[in-house]
């Protein structure tokens, strides 16, 4: 891992510390566009044809409603561990939920805003490289709160043509309609545009690889009308860890972000006493111990350290980066919150790995990536409603507002604009223009 001495570090310098690996959109676009043509123009049999393509999967049916799959067997022990999972999910996120919000802005002029489902939304849970069933929980649970009337979860099959049993367990306990066994740009084309067995989404939500984010990428600015969550790139943790820090703590948070792929980010900020010889020897260590040490060891290549000389220097350098997941391994943890401006999501103290967030703790782990993190959050509840705002005038309020309304409607040229109101204060005529 690469060291920086944050004392010393120039424009160019900070720029290098908080770039990401670069994403080479323009040859994926090439790959995906025509196989968002082909699922828009032949629907179901396009999927089928991309699927044995990239899968190596003949399916059958392509979309199925859900309450005709039956009901997975899973061992009592891992059931237990993602009811626990759903159940804090559902806690926080139901906790999201915002009672309707009405103000009087001036006497007889009433204004509120009220939550409304997006009625029908896709949700991606990828499955190329790993099975990501806490994938399905995180974006079902909120899905299934909001009430959104159709929820597809989309995600390629197993060899035989199945879905994980894990996945399926979670997506019938969160309430997903309909499943649609498929991966990469056909899943996503097939949400957007519809198919003959899979209905039209309005929104797609979901982490997966290249081929699934310029999908996703292309859709939203096409004809299918579809909304998307957020722009995605490879997974990102920073570590801001103290002299208090176990150096075997900190090399297992940066390695279980390396394992989730080559792109992967890993960043640590060490503060003074931090013995960062000691931190890269057990990077080593412990990435010999994994099984996906390959993958990991190559993500650690484009993975940093900078040394800091203070809580300040370490929070302006964390803001810098705006990282997705941000663990701070510090003493007094939660003080370092107002220093923080841009994080997908934060892990405060000794005791609180990434992974907790990434399962179960309750918080959401669909988070922005590759610095978005500065205008972009999470997934959440809000994610699968969008607002309405309604406003209502008494004969009062309107004599109050009705002339400013007027005037400025005046002043743009729109006469139909102010006659709605002259014509209702009886200050116009309707048989001419005045
Ligand atoms: P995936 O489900 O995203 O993609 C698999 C699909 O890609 C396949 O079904 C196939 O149809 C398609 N594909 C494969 N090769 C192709 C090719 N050459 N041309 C066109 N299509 C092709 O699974 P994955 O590949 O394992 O990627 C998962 C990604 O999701 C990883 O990058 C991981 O880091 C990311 N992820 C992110 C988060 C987050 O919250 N940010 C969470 C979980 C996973």
């Amino acid at each position: 891992m690469k060291v920086f001495r944050a004392e010393s570090m120039d424009e160019a310098q900070l720029k290098e510390f908080a770039s990401r690996p670069r994403v080479d959109f323009t040859s994926i676009l090439g790959t995906v566009s025509p196989i968002v043509d082909e699922v828009r123009a032949k629907g179901d049999a396009a999927v089928r044809e991309y699927t044995a393509k990239f899968d190596r999967v003949q399916l059958e049916a392509v979309c199925i409603p859900i309450e005709e799959i039956p009901e997975p067997a899973l061992d009592a022990e891992t059931q237990a561990a993602f009811d626990l999972a759903f159940n804090n999910i559902k806690t926080f996120h139901a906790a999201q939920a915002a009672p309707p919000m009405e103000v009087e802005t001036m006497p007889g002029v009433r204004c509120s805003r009220l939550a409304r489902p997006i009625e029908a939304v896709g949700l991606y849970v990828p499955g190329g490289s790993a099975v990501l069933p806490s994938s399905a929980l995180m974006l079902a649970v909120p899905a299934g709160l909001a009430g959104c009337s159709t929820i597809v979860l989309a995600t390629p099959p197993r060899p035989d043509g199945s879905i994980t049993p894990e996945v399926l367990y979670c997506a019938k306990k969160a309430g997903v309609t309909h499943i649609l066994k498929a991966g990469g740009a056909q899943a996503v084309a097939a949400m957007a545009w519809g198919t003959q067995s899979c209905p039209k989404v309005d929104k797609i939500l979901g982490p997966g690889n290249q081929f699934v984010t310029a999908a996703k990428m292309l859709l939203q600015n096409s004809e299918a009308m579809v909304a998307i969550d957020m722009p995605a790139g490879p997974s990102e943790v920073m570590v801001i860890a103290d002299a208090g820090a176990d150096p075997v703590h900190i090399a297992i948070d940066l390695l279980s972000q390396a394992e989730h792929g080559p792109d992967s980010q890993a960043v640590l900020v060490a503060l003074p006493g931090v013995d960062v010889d000691a931190v890269q020897r057990e990077v080593e260590r412990q990435c010999d111990l994994l099984p996906r040490a390959e993958t990991t060891r190559r993500a650690l290549t484009h993975s940093r350290i900078a040394c800091v000389n203070g809580k300040e220097e370490a929070a302006k350098l964390s803001n810098w980066y705006a990282p997705e997941h941000l663990i701070i391994n510090c003493d007094d943890a939660a003080s370092w919150l107002p220093l923080l401006q841009h994080a997908g999501s934060v892990f405060l103290g000794r005791y609180t790995p990434e992974s907790v967030g990434d399962y179960a703790s309750g918080t959401n782990h669909t988070l922005p990536t590759y610095g978005y993190a500065r205008m972009y959050s999470g997934v959440g509840l809000d994610s699968f409603q969008k607002w309405m705002t309604v406003q209502e005038l008494t004969s009062e309020g309107l004599q109050a507002l009705g002339p400013a309304v007027a005037k400025m409607a005046a002043v743009e040229g729109l006469d139909a604009h102010r006659r709605a109101v002259t014509l209702r204060l009886g200050l116009s005529s309707p048989d001419k223009f005045d």
